[in-house]
């Protein structure tokens, strides 16, 4: 039999409660530290498919910015982050982009699209 203890940070909030989990054989035995119930569901999720909300940039052509930032809309599978990224990296929006801009739809299949955390505004003749 396999025990294991790991010590997790909750980023459900701020107040950042350090959760103790062990793990038998890789199955949860204890949880403890959770100030409240999200902190629980926090790490019984962190155990078996972490997610993270990707956050990055695209490039914007004939704005006032050479790139607009973006995020996923809901968090996805850390396991898919750099494939996420990297898909992201071909991605060339035209200005004028607002904040909230759909700018990826259903990302790599996941079901999330990316948005616009910024805008681009088109750029003035001058
Ligand atoms: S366990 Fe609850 S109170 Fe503690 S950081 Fe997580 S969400 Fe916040």
């Amino acid at each position: 039999m396999t025990k294991q203890v790991k010590k997790i940070i909750c980023i459900v909030c701020p107040r950042g409660c350090e959760i103790t989990v062990e793990l038998e054989d890789g199955k949860i035995k204890s949880i403890n530290g959770y100030s409240c119930p999200l902190g629980k569901q926090y790490v019984e999720k962190e155990m078996v498919n972490p997610e993270r909300i990707l956050m990055s940039i695209v490039k914007c052509v004939g704005g006032d910015l050479p790139v607009v930032s973006v995020k996923t809309a809901k968090p996805i599978p850390l396991s898919r982050m750099i494939e996420a990224s990297k898909a992201l990296a071909d991605i060339v929006v035209e200005a004028p982009v607002k904040i909230g801009d759909k700018i990826v739809e259903n990302l790599l299949g996941l079901g999330v699209d990316v948005i616009a955390t910024r805008p681009c505004r088109e750029q003035r003749e001058k």
